[in-house]
């Protein structure tokens, strides 16, 4: 599929070609049949994975915000090791949790879009973490916080438990800033996240995969942590309000986090930690998540265990595909047992002065056009929308940001010299650009043909991403800004 820019009206066109070719995890399947158990270790560690959503790196004390907004995690760092350069490979929920879950690019795993598409469902024949787990013989599951990973997404796959009920509990009647947004039904908050997860920790047994999933710091500000901070007493303007409710809600979340490890017998327990993407928060002119600057891909990610080493902050660039392959690592599962992974383990990076492993990093943004983020501020509503398709590739010191549909619009950075992506070189650098380009044709990671096992979204679950303020439908189609 050539990546030159198609005009809007031909981009159905365009992605009616490029489904013509199956797609979902159709690669080579690990070396054990599908279903069949892994080489298992007797009584391996237990692992715990939290994702924290909408988390952006350069808000957490432990990557160097001023105020202290992640004392727990902090001290997670301090106990294990921290990922300075970690990226996640899509800003969209249940795209970027599918590669945390499985280890597989976007383009191999065949999750791609959050709604208005097909692919929306992570497909079967993929291996997930859970299920890896649980053929080991480890007790699984998951307290997830929102409906955008939820089963209808397909991330429960292995779980014995997956813990969703506050998409049928009591409406809570919880209504936006906006006054239009009611969350109550689709997503809740940490605490009572926390409060399942330890109520199964106590009647557990050795060893267990747990996935906890929080979503306090996401768009918009519905789950207001009230305990922490009255919002109508927050100074400053409209977005600066929303900034400091940004931090309350991560001090909330980190305050559960805390709560979790008090209980945890952290002498047998791998614990990681990553974001599935940041936030905008203004940053170039974008205040939610779906697009590929560095303040929505660039996490936190943290691993710690008895084996790790204390302290450690790895420098390098990494990918949120790597996490699964080193929590195995870790657990003690060795490589030929471990499903086949785009991802690597980063253990020989705990070592100190481990060189640059030189990874590329791939990312990609294929649903912009669902994204309208209403803001507190009416004079700027509606700013999160630009119809395009992202890829974005990360090699070394450059990064480049291919717009599919206007790829003269296309962007190159220097990481190194310009961290803000303030300075466009792509024009100043057509042969980095042309390389870039060239590396992400040989990745051949366009969308393909879903598997007959796809559900269409329902009508249902787009009203859920609509309570959670993911606007998108045929309407968006027809509208043109080119
Ligand atoms: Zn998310």
């Amino acid at each position: 599929m050539s990546l030159s820019s198609p005009n809007r009206k031909t981009i159905a066109t365009l992605l009616a070609a490029a489904l013509m070719l199956p797609t979902g995890c159709d690669r080579s399947e690990p070396q054990d049949e599908p279903g069949s158990p892994p080489a298992a270790i007797a009584a391996g560690p237990s692992v715990l994975l939290i994702t924290i959503d909408t988390t952006r790196a350069d808000h957490l004390s432990c990557y160097g915000w001023p105020e202290t907004t992640s004392p727990n995690l902090d001290r997670l760092a301090e106990r294990g090791v921290l990922f300075e350069r970690a990226y996640v490979q899509a800003s969209v929920t249940p795209v970027s949790h599918a590669c945390i879950l499985t280890g597989l690019h976007t383009y191999n795993h065949g999750l791609r879009f959050l709604h208005g598409y097909e692919m929306t469902t992570l497909p079967d024949s993929c291996t997930t973490a859970a299920e890896f787990f649980h053929d080991a013989g480890y007790d699984t599951a998951a307290f997830v916080s929102a409906f955008p990973v939820a089963k209808r997404f397909g991330l429960h796959q292995g779980f014995d438990v997956f813990d969703q009920d506050f998409l049928t509990g009591p409406e809570e009647g919880r209504v936006s800033q906006q006054g239009t947004i009611n969350t109550g039904l689709n997503q809740r908050r940490a605490d009572k996240t926390t409060d399942l997860a330890l109520a199964w920790l106590k009647k557990q047994h050795d060893p267990f995969f747990m996935w906890v999933h929080y979503f306090d710091p996401h768009d918009p500000m519905v789950v207001p942590p009230t305990d922490f901070v009255d919002p109508s007493a927050l100074t400053g303007t409209q977005q600066e309000k929303l900034r400091s409710l940004y931090d309350a809600e991560i001090r909330f979340m980190d305050q559960q986090i805390g709560r979790l490890f008090d209980k945890l017998d952290l002498d047998n327990t791998v614990i990681a930690v990553i974001a599935d993407h940041g936030e905008g928060l203004g940053d170039h002119d974008w205040w939610t998540h779906g697009i590929l600057y560095e303040e929505q891909i660039h996490v936190p990610m943290i691993v710690a265990a008895p084996s790790v080493p204390a302290g450690r902050r790895v420098p390098h660039n990494v990918r949120s595909i790597d996490l699964l392959p080193t929590i195995l690592d870790v657990a003690g599962f060795d490589a030929q047992a471990q499903p086949a992974m785009d991802g690597q383990s980063l253990v020989p990076l705990f070592e100190p002065d481990a060189p640059d492993p030189g990874l590329t990093i791939y990312s990609d943004a294929l649903d912009l056009k669902m994204y309208r983020f209403a803001t507190l501020d009416p004079a700027i509503r509606f700013v999160d929308r630009k119809p395009d398709m992202l890829l974005s590739l990360i090699i070394g010191d450059h990064k480049y940001i291919h717009h599919f549909m206007h790829h003269q619009e296309s962007e190159l950075f220097d990481l190194a010299q310009d961290p803000d992506e303030s300075h466009n070189l792509a024009q100043a650098s057509p042969e980095i650009v042309m390389r870039m380009r060239q590396e992400l044709q040989a990745l051949d990671c366009l969308p393909k043909r879903p598997e007959q096992t796809e559900k269409p979204m329902s009508d249902e679950d787009a009203r859920r991403l609509r309570s959670l303020g993911y606007v998108g439908g045929d309407e968006e189609e027809e509208e043109d800004d080119d």
